[in-house]
């Protein structure tokens, strides 16, 4: 530890750092036991594993001698292995134990088919997938619901099937948006989750760890194998004072944005702690951990306190409360933890924001917003305002904003922009339509949209303006970037609180100031809004609405998961071949990539997405964005045995059916970007054997071994600079290969001309064994069907 990092408040100095071990450490004495405490409501014999945490937290202490972090305290309590783990922050890869698992429709299709792949009769932990992002707005909440399930139906049967077979829990379309539906009924403090979504974090308000993954981490922990996370560093973020007016918790993160900016976060758990924190509602701290993924953060989190405890009541987890409240002293940061960087807000202080346009951390205060509109040229006229999404979708944000939208219908306004809501729940639906929400939502001319992602993911059938047209809409989203919610790249979108953004509905103008500005109403006198007021819960309780939960039958064997053959979007995977024992011998270089080659070079997202769950078609989108060195173009290279020139998926495909292993070469940090595995499988899928570069971003270089794939470094970069698109590349040595040895490749040039490089690579015992396999999912499935014999 270094001794520039900040001290949890109450702790002076770095010199009185020994007293204050002795007091943290005193803190660890207390044992939860082994209380058998339901994870859900809706899972069967889970149980709350808090005694596992007490207990690695204790081998954790031994080792670091140092009072812990709240994110320290839940992360190292999730280890698979707390003796012999390294452990320093931004340094060390952990390998940890989630307790569940969460996936939305679009990224669960492909983790569900490679799981499927891995023979294993049920998942490892208790794992959800929910039907959320699939719907697209257009009329409104009933209508585009049922289009959705005719648009999608083959995707949700397939789920629905999969999910009952393989004990997961499936939330059917209309059931709302996979955080909120985690935060109501599985999100529980200081236990850890994995979700193939990035904001996954929303559950920080609820004290549990809870990061984004792709869908190949998602397959290891629901195959029961760690995930690995490198040691996330700690950001503090010092809450002092009380909100109060039109200060929301979204202002929270939209000034923390502004600080921190889109990067700031990166490699990092932001935890927010001190007194300010007990003028938070629970779904409100969900807020804040939510947008957390704009800063890049890891995840956020939040202490445990009476509000989350008031929430569990509430959502029917009264026992949950009570043991987390016996688990408290570990669902606090210890007196005296160290943070990486400390920032401190003081809510008394703190102004209503607006962040924006096309970047979530361009922040402006309210008061300045309006000249910052005129300064700027931003389009003044509020075209819409859209309230909910997974950010700001709970009964709280919902009764505020129909505060504002009465107090103006009292005045006999109706919205002059277009008013979209959408609830984050069947259940937050059901409620605000019995609590009379819904009714005034409507009467003002706001429209309800059915509970789901919609235009927050451009699902959105947007008919008010055109393509190109310049426009500006606000929301009380996340993402703001260009076309997100629309695709068009002319509209400037910004995001506020769903306070602010239903009251400039009724203006229809940006440079509207709720705190200060007066508006007409229909009698022509001026009235100004009063500070909002809503509700933290509903007072009658929530009215859970529809069932719209399949649960998992006991015993899911004889169920037949529904692909048809015929599908355009799914397809069931087929294992990959076995290494044969073979060097790989004159294999053609398929390309030769110049300078950056992310994911999305290697597999394009739009309308790609589609295809996400049928991995022959999407593998037509195989590396169509990478240049080409030779020619300087994409999409196009050199086939080696035609001599012609084609498309990248084309000329691979070609050779994979002619029994041709091919090779790429890449350039710097190959594979940066998000996370996706089809990055990896489609490479594999069409006959690639070996990718070798420069250096790769490492989360791709280990999906790449996931798939039986070679991730090969030049030992020299320089030796990137002998090779080229018409060359054919011999790897050899492999059989008598041990993990931490060079790899030797022969390259022959077009010309005859013989050269040779070395490279190295990461390759462990175990991922040998998966390339020896043919993927990571064969050795699981050879295992399983071993344990079987
Ligand atoms: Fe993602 Fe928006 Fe859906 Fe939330 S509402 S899960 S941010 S698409």
């Amino acid at each position: 530890m270094v001794s520039s990092r900040f001290l949890v408040k109450g702790a002076q100095s770095l010199t009185s750092r020994s007293s204050m071990l002795s007091r943290s450490m005193a803190t660890v004495q207390s044992s939860i036991g082994d209380k058998q405490v339901p994870m859900s409501n809706l899972e069967k014999g889970k149980f709350v594993n808090y005694a596992r945490i007490e207990s690695n937290l204790q081998v954790v202490r031994q080792r670091l001698n140092r009072p812990l972090t709240l994110a320290e305290k839940i992360v190292y309590g999730h280890l698979d292995n707390p003796h012999e783990q390294d452990i320093e922050r931004g340094v060390s890869y952990l390998k940890l134990r989630p307790d569940r698992v969460a996936c939305q429709d679009a990224t669960a299709q492909m983790a569900i088919l490679q799981f499927m792949s891995a023979g294993l009769p049920q998942t490892a932990v208790p794992t959800s997938v929910h039907c959320d992002h699939l719907i697209q707005a257009q009329v409104g909440g009933p209508k585009d619901l049922a289009r959705a399930i005719d648009i999608n139906r083959e995707v949700y049967d397939f789920l629905a099937t999969a999910c009952a077979k393989y004990g997961i829990g499936f939330w059917k379309p209309g059931s709302g948006i996979i955080h909120q539906i985690i935060l109501e009924n599985y999100a529980l403090p200081g236990l850890m989750m994995i979700g193939t979504d990035s904001h996954t974090p929303n559950a920080g308000g609820l004290g549990m760890v809870a990061c984004g993954v792709g869908g190949a981490d998602a397959v290891d922990v629901m195959a029961g194998i760690p995930w690995e996370l490198k040691a996330p560093k700690v950001i503090g973020v010092y809450l002092d004072g009380k909100m109060s007016g039109w200060t929301t918790p979204k202002d929270i993160i939209l000034k923390v944005a502004g600080i921190l900016t889109v990067k700031g976060g990166t490699g990092a758990i932001i935890e927010y702690y001190g007194p300010g924190v007990e003028s938070l509602s629970c779904t409100g701290m969900a807020t804040i951990c939510n947008m957390g993924a704009e800063i890049g953060a890891t995840t956020s989190l939040f202490p445990y306190n009476k509000r989350m405890a008031a929430y569990l009541q509430a959502t029917g987890r009264s026992q949950q409360a009570a043991y987390a409240q016996e688990f408290n002293h570990n669902l606090q940061p210890d007196e005296g933890s160290e943070y990486d960087r400390r920032i401190e807000i003081n809510l008394s202080e703190l102004e209503p924001h607006i962040n924006g346009p096309f970047t979530p951390d361009l922040a402006t205060p309210i008061s300045k917003f309006a000249e910052e509109v005129k300064k700027n040229n931003w389009p003044e006229e509020l075209k819409v305002g859209l309230i909910g999404s997974c950010t700001n979708s709970s009964y709280e944000d919902m009764s505020r904003s129909a505060h504002i939208a009465k107090e103006a219908a009292d005045h006999g306004l109706k919205t002059k922009s277009i008013f979209t809501i959408t609830p984050g729940s069947e259940q937050v639906r059901a409620t605000i339509a019995r609590d009379g929400f819904v009714d005034t939502f409507e009467n003002v001319g706001g429209v309800v949209l059915a509970n789901a992602c919609g235009p927050c993911i451009g699902q959105w059938d947007r008919q008010d303006v055109k393509k190109g047209e310049v426009n500006s809409i606000i929301s009380s989203y996340n993402r703001n970037f260009t076309g997100r919610n629309d695709a068009n790249p002319a509209t400037h979108a910004f995001v506020a609180s769903p306070d602010l953004v239903t009251a400039m509905t009724f203006a229809g103008s940006l440079t509207f100031n709720p705190l200060t500005d007066s508006l007409k109403g229909a009698d022509g006198k001026e009235f100004k809004f009063s500070d909002p007021a809503g509700f933290e819960l509903p007072a009658k309780g929530y009215d859970a609405g529809e069932n719209t939960f399949q649960a998992p039958p006991e015993d899911g064997t004889t169920v037949n998961v529904a692909v048809s053959p015929s599908s355009d979007r799914l397809q069931l995977l087929k294992p990959f071949k076995a290494w044969d024992g073979q060097d790989i011998i004159d294999a053609p270089v398929l390309i030769k990539a110049k300078g950056k080659c992310t994911t999305d070079h290697i597999s394009a997202g739009g309308p790609w997405l589609k295809y996400r769950g049928h991995l022959e078609n999407i593998s037509q989108n195989c590396l169509i964005g990478a240049i080409n060195a030779d020619s300087g173009e994409a999409n196009s290279v050199l086939n080696q045995e035609t001599g012609d020139f084609g498309p990248v998926p084309t000329v691979g495909a070609y050779y994979r059916d002619r029994n041709i292993p091919w090779v790429v070469v890449g350039d710097e940090n190959y594979g940066e970007g998000s996370s996706r595995e089809h990055a990896a499988l489609e490479p594999r899928f069409l006959g690639g054997r070996a990718v070798i570069c420069r250096s790769f971003a490492r989360i791709h270089e280990t999906n790449l071994k996931k798939q039986g794939m070679l991730p090969l470094w030049f030992k020299n970069g320089a030796d990137y600079d002998k090779i080229s698109g018409s060359d054919k590349l011999s790897i050899v040595g492999l059989n008598d290969f041990k993990p931490g040895q060079d790899i030797k490749v022969e390259i022959t040039h077009k010309d005859g001309s013989k050269d040779s490089f070395l490279t190295t690579s990461s390759i462990n015992e175990g991922q040998w064994e998966w390339f020896k396999a043919g993927s990571a999912l064969n050795k699981m499935a050879a295992a399983a069907k071993a344990r079987n014999q």
